[in-house]
C-alpha cells in the first residue's frame, strides 16, 4: 500500500519542478492542479484563493474552465467557505448531503459526489482551499488527505511569494479568529489598557517549505531535538521550575513530549515527504491541532497546549529565531501576552509602550505581577481561553477592574471604553490632587502611607503620589535587570539617586532578596543542586549570609550612598534572631572599615527585619529589642502560613488575606512587639487594597508601604476611618469570626462611606 509519505513525496517532487520553473504564478497553479489530480487519481482538483475577502476559484482540473476567476464565495459559504472559516479539513462521500453544501452551477460540479478539501494556511489563517472531487461516492483515505495537507503547505509558500492573495491584514481566519470575543480571567493588577496584541514569544515565520536536501533537514531536526531536550532537562534543574505544583506538572509533560519517539518519528516522516525541517514540525503540529479539535476534553486540551509550546520551541531552535518580542522592540501601544513571565523578562520591555499584560497563568503575589503593579501596568491572569482566539496585532482592550479582555472590539465598545478611560483619568487626577493631603484618620491619628519601589523609574512617583517615603526598596530589582552582578559603584549610584529623590523622606533599603521566583541567571547554586521548594530554599538572607561577599559589597554601597544621612536597612526572610545579628555584623564591619578610611558615614544606621517567616513571630520578644523597626511582608508570610506557593496559579484564589488565621496572626505579632515600641510597617501587597488596609488599621497597624497606584485610594480611605471604631469592630470579629470576614468588612466599609475594591 502506498504510504502518506510516499504519496506526498511523489507530489512534492513534481511540484518542486513546477515551482522552480520560470512560468508565471497562474501557469504554475494550473500545472499544480494537474499534478495533484493525476497523482491522486482524482477527477477534479481545484484551488480557491482569498482575494478581496472572497474565495475565488483560481485553478481547476475537472471543473469548467469558464468558472475560473468567476466562481467566488464568502468565507463560511458552501463547503469551500466552511473549510476556510473553520481552518478544517472536510472529507465527504456525498458532498450534497452536507448542511453547508452550496451549488455553483457554472462549475459543472453536479456530476461529482465525493469531496475532500483542506485549508491552505498561512500564519494560522486560511488563505485558500485545495480540494479534490470524484464522481463516485467514496471517502478519501487518510493517505490522500495527508498528502493534500502537505501540498497545501507548499501552496501557501507559493501563493504568498507570488502575492496572489490578500495582504496579511485583510485576511480572514477561523471563526475564533475573527469578530469580537470577550474572555474572562483573574485580575492581577487593576486598570484599563488598550493596545495591540504582542506575543512574548512570537510566531515563527516559515520561509521555505520544500527541502533542497532531505538529509540536511533531518540533521537539523536531530540537532534541534538534542538542544530542546537539553533545555528541558536544564529547566528541571532550575529553581523556578522545581517548585512543585503546576510548574512541575508542565515540566513532566514537556519531558514526556520531548522524548516522545512518536513525535520525532512523525516529523521525520514529514521530512521524508520532502518538507524542510521547519515545515515538517509545523505540518505535524497542524495535524495534531486538527485531531484535537474533535476531542472535547479540557485536560487533554491543556496538554496539547504544552505540546504546542514545545513545538514552537523546537521551531525557534531549528529556525534560529530565538528572541522574544522584547528583542525586536514594541512598535506602538502593546498588550503583551505570555504563558508566564519572570520579573526580569517583563522589565526588558519598553515601559512607555507596554500598556498591559495578559498571562495564561500568573498569581497575585508573583514577582512579575508586583513589578507590573509598580509599573502601573494592568495584568489579567489565568487566561487559558485566550489560546487560538487572539492573533498578533489584534486590537485588545484590557479591563483590569473586571478581569475581562475584549478582542477585536467593535467601535461602539472602544467608545465606551474611552469614556471609562476618561473617568479613570479623572479619578487619577483626583488622587493626584490629594498628594499633599495628609492621611489623618477621622479621630485624628496620622497614618504613615509609604511607597514600595525598586527601580530608578519608580522615583518620580514618590512626589506624584505624595508618599511619606519609601517603606520598601527592593534592591534585587537592579540585580534582576542586569545581565551580570551589578558592580558596587553602580549600586552606590542607584542608592544615592534614590536618597536624593526622597529628600527628607525616609527610605528603607531591603538587602537583596533573590531566589524563589526571582532567579538570577548569573547566580546559580552549584550545578545539580536543584531545589524542590525554592520559595523555602536558598534565598534572601540565606544566600546573603552564605555568600557574604554579595552582602559586603551591598553594605558598602549603601553606607557610602547614605553618607551624612540616616540609613535604614532591612533584612528579608529573617527566620531566627541570630540571622539578623549576623547580617547586621556584616554592615558594622563595613562601617568600621570605612570609618578607618575616613569616608563620610551615615549619621545613623537603623536596622530592621522583615517578618515573613512565621517562625520569627514566636521570637519577636527576643528580636524586637535589637530592632529599630519591623516590616511585615504579608506576601511571603501568607504563603508560609497557608502552605500555599505564592506563584502557583492554581492556588491564586484559594485563600483570602482577610481570613481570621492571617488577621489573628498579625494581631499577635503587633501585640508581641508593642511593649518595645518598635515601629511596625506592613509592606506586602495586602496593604494596598482597601478592605485589607481597613483590616490592618483595625489591627493597630499605623504604617503601610504600598504600591504607588494605591497611595491615593488608601489615603482617602484613612481619612474616612475612625480608628477607634474599626479597632473595636475588629476585636469583636477576631474573637468570634464571622462566616465571611470579607463580606463583613465590606458591609462595615459601606456603612462608613468607604469604597471596597
Ligand atoms: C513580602 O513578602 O510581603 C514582601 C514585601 O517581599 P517580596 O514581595 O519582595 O517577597
Ligand atoms: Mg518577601
Amino acid at each position: 500500500m502506498i504510504t502518506a509519505v510516499a504519496a506526498a513525496r511523489a507530489i512534492l517532487t513534481s511540484l518542486h519542478e513546477v515551482m522552480a520553473s520560470r512560468a508565471g504564478a497562474q501557469a504554475k497553479l494550473n500545472q499544480i492542479v494537474d499534478v495533484i489530480g493525476a497523482k491522486l487519481d482524482s477527477e477534479v482538483c481545484s484551488i480557491y484563493l482569498l482575494r478581496e475577502g472572497m474565495l475565488e476559484l483560481f485553478a481547476t482540473r475537472g471543473l469548467n474552465q469558464t468558472a475560473v476567476h468567476v466562481t467566488r464565495m464568502a468565507v463560511g459559504e458552501g463547503l469551500v467557505g466552511t473549510i476556510a472559516a473553520n481552518v478544517e479539513t472536510l472529507n465527504l462521500a456525498e458532498a450534497a448531503a452536507h448542511p453547508d453544501f452550496a451549488f455553483f452551477p457554472e462549475t459543472g460540479e453536479e456530476r461529482f459526489h465525493s469531496f475532500a478539501g483542506v485549508p491552505i494556511v498561512r500564519r494560522a489563517r486560511s488563505v485558500g482551499v485545495l480540494c479534490v472531487q470524484h464522481a463516485e461516492p467514496r471517502r478519501y483515505d487518510e493517505v490522500e488527505i495527508e498528502a493534500l495537507q502537505t501540498v497545501a503547505m507548499v501552496l501557501s509558500e507559493l501563493i504568498a511569494n507570488a502575492e496572489l492573495i490578500d495582504a496579511e491584514d485583510a485576511l480572514g481566519g477561523g471563526p475564533q479568529m475573527t469578530g469580537h470575543a470577550r474572555i474572562t480571567g483573574l485580575t492581577l493588577v487593576k486598570g484599563l489598557a488598550s493596545g495591540v496584541a504582542v506575543f512574548h514569544q512570537p510566531r515563527i515565520t516559515i520561509e521555505h517549505v520544500v527541502a533542497e536536501d532531505t538529509e540536511a533537514e533531518r540533521q537539523r531536526v536531530y540537532l534541534a531535538f538534542d538542544k530542546m531536550r537539553e533545555q528541558i532537562d536544564r529547566m528541571a534543574s532550575q529553581a523556578e521550575f522545581g517548585s512543585g505544583g503546576e510548574h512541575e506538572e508542565v515540566l513532566q509533560t514537556y519531558r514526556m513530549f520531548a522524548y516522545d519517539e512518536g513525535w520525532s518519528r512523525r516529523i521525520n516522516e514529514a521530512i521524508d515527504s520532502g518538507l524542510t525541517a521547519e515545515a515538517a514540525i509545523e505540518r505535524v503540529q497542524q495535524r495534531t491541532r486538527m485531531r484535537m479539535r474533535q476531542i472535547d476534553d479540557p485536560l487533554l486540551a491543556d496538554r496539547m497546549h504544552d505540546l504546542e509550546d514545545l513545538s514552537n520551541r523546537l521551531l525557534r531552535i531549528v529556525s534560529g529565531q530565538l528572541g522574544t518580542a522584547a528583542t525586536s522592540g514594541l512598535k506602538g501601544d502593546a498588550i503583551l501576552i505570555a504563558r508566564n513571565l519572570g520579573p526580569a523578562e517583563l522589565l526588558e520591555y519598553d515601559r512607555r509602550r507596554l500598556k498591559g499584560v495578559i498571562l495564561e497563568e500568573g498569581s497575585l503575589t508573583a514577582h512579575v505581577v508586583i513589578v507590573a503593579r509598580a509599573m502601573g501596568v494592568p495584568v489579567i491572569g489565568r487566561m487559558r481561553a485566550l489560546r487560538g482566539r487572539v492573533r498578533e496585532g489584534d486590537q485588545l482592550l484590557i479591563d483590569g477592574d473586571q478581569g475581562v479582555v475584549d478582542v477585536r472590539p467593535a467601535p461602539s465598545l472602544i467608545e465606551a471604553f474611552e469614556a471609562r478611560f476618561a473617568k479613570n483619568r479623572e479619578r487619577q487626577a483626583h488622587y493626584t490632587a490629594m498628594r499633599d493631603v495628609e492621611p489623618i484618620s477621622r479621630d485624628g491619628q496620622r497614618i504613615a502611607v509609604l511607597m514600595n519601589a525598586g527601580l530608578r523609574d519608580d522615583l518620580p512617583m514618590l512626589s506624584l503620589a505624595g508618599a511619606d517615603g519609601i517603606g520598601l526598596f527592593r534592591t534585587e530589582f537592579q540585580f534582576l535587570v542586569s545581565a551580570t552582578l551589578p558592580a558596587r559603584e553602580r549600586q552606590t549610584r542607584l542608592y544615592r539617586d534614590v536618597l536624593e529623590a526622597a529628600g527628607d523622606r525616609p527610605v528603607v533599603f531591603r538587602t537583596v532578596d533573590i531566589g524563589g521566583d526571582k532567579v538570577l541567571p548569573y547566580l546559580r547554586h552549584n550545578e545539580g543542586e536543584a531545589e524542590e521548594n525554592p520559595a523555602m530554599g536558598w534565598r534572601a538572607l540565606r544566600v546573603a549570609l552564605e555568600r557574604d561577599g554579595l552582602l559586603k559589597v551591598q553594605a558598602r554601597a549603601l553606607i557610602e550612598a547614605a553618607g551624612g544621612r540616616t540609613l535604614n536597612v532591612m533584612f528579608p526572610m529573617v527566620t531566627e534572631p541570630w540571622e539578623f545579628d549576623a547580617a547586621k555584623a556584616v554592615f558594622e564591619r563595613q562601617l568600621t572599615f570605612l570609618r578607618l578610611r575616613k569616608r563620610l558615614l551615615p549619621e545613623a544606621i537603623r536596622y530592621g527585619a522583615m517578618l515573613e517567616v512565621p517562625a520569627l513571630a514566636e521570637c519577636l520578644d527576643i528580636l524586637a529589642p535589637r530592632l529599630s523597626f519591623l516590616s511585615i511582608g504579608t506576601n511571603d508570610l501568607t504563603q508560609f502560613l497557608f502552605a500555599a506557593d505564592r506563584s502557583n496559579p492554581k492556588l491564586a484564589e484559594r485563600y483570602d488575606w482577610l481570613s481570621p488565621a492571617i488577621l489573628r496572626f498579625l494581631r499577635r505579632a503587633v501585640e508581641a512587639v508593642r511593649p518595645f515600641g518598635t515601629d511596625i510597617t506592613v509592606c506586602g501587597e495586602m496593604g494596598g487594597r482597601r478592605l485589607e488596609a481597613l483590616a490592618l488599621l483595625g489591627l493597630g497597624i499605623t504604617r503601610l508601604s504600598i504600591t504607588p497606584a494605591a497611595i491615593g485610594p488608601i489615603k482617602e480611605l484613612v481619612r474616612k476611618v475612625d480608628l477607634v471604631a474599626i479597632r473595636a469592630a475588629m476585636a469583636g470579629w477576631l474573637a468570634d469570626p464571622p462566616h465571611d470576614m470579607r463580606a463583613t468588612l465590606a458591609v462595615w466599609a459601606a456603612e462608613h462611606d468607604i469604597e471596597s475594591d
